[in-house]
């Protein structure tokens, strides 16, 4: 995979909206990180398979609103969408109560565009004081590239914004730019639909 090893690189598989069967093949190939992007429907497909799987990961790869952050710390191991201030104080406060703390990254906005989420990268530096002063387990950085645009400058970006705050993880890359990713230093690379198939369309075998 792009001239690194491959074994340096975690898949997070993008469970999101695949149906049970498609669960259950990756689990039984072994497949134990997994990316949600909605905390309820996280809740409802893994709470029941948790017990079974100690040593299961949970990534939420979705926005994260303020009154679900509890939920949220109390499910998943990483939050990869903090991006704004309100929402780091209540990820605190939800850590504290629960004496449960989960890993986080902060999501950047790189290509500044209003729909989308993240932090914007000149408001990066404040909200990584933040959440460090917070006591937040704040170990790397997220992004989504615009759909219409080259991915490498945006991932050389983050990259950069990440040495930059001395962190060492670097979320970025999906099924149409994983490779791209990888070559820019991606530590974990969130694939959903080059995994288990289209979403929504019937369970495709898991190709592992
Ligand atoms: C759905 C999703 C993915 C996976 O997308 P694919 O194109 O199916 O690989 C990755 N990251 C985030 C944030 C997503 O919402």
């Amino acid at each position: 995979m792009a001239g690194r090893d491959p074994a340096g690189v975690v898949l997070t598989a993008v469970s999101k909206t695949q149906p049970d069967a498609a669960i259950e093949a990756a689990l039984a190939a072994g497949q134990r990180v997994f990316g949600e992007n909605r905390v309820q429907e996280a809740q409802t497909r893994w709470a029941v398979r948790r017990a079974a799987f100690p040593d299961l990961e949970l990534r939420l790869i979705g926005p994260l609103q303020t009154n679900k952050a509890a939920d949220a710390v109390a499910l998943f191991e990483v939050i990869e969408t903090l991006d704004r201030p309100k929402l780091a104080e209540a990820l605190a406060a939800a850590a504290e109560k629960m004496g449960r703390s989960p890993r986080v990254l902060i999501q950047v906005n790189t290509g500044a565009e209003p729909q989308k989420a993240g932090v914007l990268p000149q408001d990066l530096p404040d909200l990584v004081g933040q959440a460090r002063g917070l006591g937040l387990r704040l170990e790397g950085l997220m992004c989504i590239p615009p759909v219409d645009e080259a991915a490498g400058p945006h991932f050389a970006l983050l990259r950069k914004l990440a040495r930059r705050h001395g962190l060492e993880v670097l979320s970025m890359g999906m099924s149409g730019d994983y490779e791209t990713a990888i070559r820019f230093g991606a530590t974990h690379v969130r694939v959903g639909s080059a995994l288990f198939g289209e979403r929504n369309a019937p369970a495709a075998p898991f190709r592992g």
